[in-house]
């Protein structure tokens, strides 16, 4: 009985995964390609003695500089196919004692071509080893496990794509299980979803010749509702963070068909459902804009920050003055009994300017004053508890200088 079960549900995942095919749809039309951008015959180009800038060499000296911190520890996950270590970091505040933290996995490079998808990982690491109260909130809360050169006998050997067998392990997960590469990457992620801290985020860093930013978003009919709306609060919570730099959640929407478990990804969707917010990440592959790579690094912390729901301090930064007054959706909505309230003051050149943010019961009343001081231009945050307050609808407004925005929330008991 369980096993008819289980086959009706391989049915019903089969034929919803089925439904929309290869085609994906950027900017309005359906292109057949893969979800880095590139069509098929893209894979013929190899590049044997650049590595397109990062070698498995330039991986080792920067795991020799990386393992002097005592931050990090540094093993392998397994052999590629000819016989080098797949290099993994676990990053925390004591790698020897992880009891008790959230664990985040990000793995980089599966697609050799693609160096931003990794440049940004190096700047993960960069900042998640910072001495600064942000990072080190990160660390005492989160482990990090990072493979940056998941394929690197594509690497070594030129080839934009495949591993040294010929086999693309981005879309290959299901198919080929046997290659070293996939067996290593899965056997760890089964071992850590087993344990008492599995996996809750899992990055798969890429790059697109599309030249934008994007989290590959994949709508309710290849995963669920609950997932569909946890992808949108958590690609827009990333976004807030570099608002200019990353697409909106609806920018990419895809499933490619076949196999369930073709990619990464969707492995943690067939196994663990919601639990794990597993998703691929495209940077801009050799495009007139490609570079920021610290910006977005900094944008995808705070925002697995924010879904991990693990408070952090919220700093000015020297290169994000804000352009304009902007007043945020409260994070999380419906919200019980915290939320977040997100807003950011310009450099108006006057100084200082007077902000007041104020929340209002449905009939116009005032219910409190979260902020009344002169601020400087930044980005701000202030959590709202309405511990004291009933269910129902609250608006908050935000007013600075001639600027006045009002949103609404929504108070769930
Ligand atoms: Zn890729």
């Amino acid at each position: 009985m369980k096993k008819l079960l289980t086959i009706h549900l391989m049915f019903f995942f089969f034929s919803s995964f089925l439904y929309s095919q290869d085609l994906q749809l950027v900017d309005g039309n359906f292109i057949k390609m893969d979800k880095c951008g590139f069509l098929p015959e893209s894979e013929s180009q190899v590049n044997p003695t650049e590595n397109w800038g990062y070698s498995y060499d330039s991986l080792l000296t920067d795991l020799e500089i990386w393992r002097q911190n005592s931050y990090v520890k540094v093993d392998s996950i397994g052999l590629s196919v000819q016989g080098r270590p797949l290099w993994q970091l676990t990053i925390t505040s004591d790698p020897n004692n992880i009891a008790g933290k959230r664990t985040v996995y990000i793995h980089a490079r599966t697609h050799p071509q693609e160096t931003e998808g990794f440049w940004v990982t190096k700047e993960i690491i960069k900042i998640l080893l910072t001495e600064n109260s942000f990072a080190q909130t990160v660390r005492e809360n989160c482990v990090f496990y990072i493979v940056p050169m998941y394929n690197p006998d594509g690497v070594e050997l030129g080839y934009p794509r495949r591993n040294a067998n010929n086999v693309d392990l981005e879309s290959n997960w299901f198919t080929f299980p046997n290659e070293p590469e996939v067996a290593g990457l899965k056997a760890r992620f089964t071992e850590l979803m087993a344990s008492p801290n599995p996996i809750e985020v899992e990055l798969n860093m890429h790059s697109s010749s599309l030249c934008k930013r994007y989290f590959v978003y994949h709508d309710s009919a290849g995963t669920s509702p609950q997932f569909a709306v946890m992808q949108q609060q958590f690609i827009e919570r990333v976004r807030s963070y570099y608002p200019t730099g990353i697409e909106p959640w609806n920018y990419y929407v895809s499933w490619t068909g076949g196999n369930p478990m073709k990619y990464p990804e969707s492995w943690f969707w067939y196994y663990h459902g919601e639990s794990v917010m597993a998703l691929t990440y495209e940077d801009m592959y050799q495009c007139a804009g490609t570079g920021n790579f610290d910006l977005t690094a900094n944008a995808i912390l705070r925002g697995v920050m924010d879904y991990l729901n693990i408070p952090t301090e919220v700093e000015l930064s020297d290169n994000l003055i804000p352009s304009e007054f902007t007043l945020e959706q409260n994070y999380p909505n419906p919200f019980n009994p915290t939320t977040k309230i997100r807003y950011s003051i310009p450099n108006v050149g006057t100084g200082l300017a007077l902000s007041t943010l104020k929340v209002y019961d449905i009939l116009g009343n005032e219910v409190v004053t979260l902020v009344n001081e002169e601020k400087p231009a930044g980005y701000y945050e202030v959590e709202f508890n309405a511990t004291e307050l009933s269910s129902g609808v609250y608006f908050y407004r935000l007013q600075s200088d001639n600027f006045t925005q009002t949103k609404k929330m929504i108070l769930m008991r």
